[in-house]
């Protein structure tokens, strides 16, 4: 039967480590003002995955939060307050239209997504991938 949750995160802080490396090479530029954390007003849906949600709440709480508001409850001031933890749809949406293409690309279609996945299933831990405000 399948587990719902990691013993051990590092795999997971392995790929953010490699992933925020590869970024670093690209280096596709963000001045950090919170906007596209708005999912409503930006048009955006964070989608991730339940191992990386499991990942935060081990260290973090979530603040209490609507869902229904659409606004990421760990943004705080228009400050990301979980750097360390966020996932991987954080990690790779750049605003400026050139990188996002990129990054999608480096996300989606390549290897960052298939390696969280593989941790799920090498770990026999269930799978969900679903929008973020839903899996918290
Ligand atoms: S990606 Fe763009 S909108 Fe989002 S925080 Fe960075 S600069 Fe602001
Ligand atoms: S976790 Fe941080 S970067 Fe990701 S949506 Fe929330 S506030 Fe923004």
């Amino acid at each position: 039967m399948k587990k719902n949750v990691l013993e051990n995160n590092s795999e997971i802080i392995e790929i953010y480590d490699k992933l925020d490396l590869e970024l670093s090479k690209i280096n596709p530029g963000c001045n950090a003002c919170g906007r596209c954390c708005h999912f409503n007003t930006y048009g955006h849906v964070l989608y991730t995955s339940n191992i990386e949600v499991n990942y935060i709440l081990e260290n973090v709480t979530a603040p209490p939060h609507d869902p229904n508001q659409n606004i990421c409850p760990f943004l705080k001031d228009n400050v990301c307050t979980i750097r360390d933890f966020r996932m991987l749809g954080c990690r790779v949406f750049y605003c400026n239209p050139h990188y996002r293409i990129i990054t999608k690309e480096v996300y989606i279609h390549s290897k960052y997504y298939n390696m969280m996945k593989e941790v799920a299933r090498k770990n026999q831990i269930e799978w969900h991938y679903a929008p973020m405000m839903k899996l918290l």
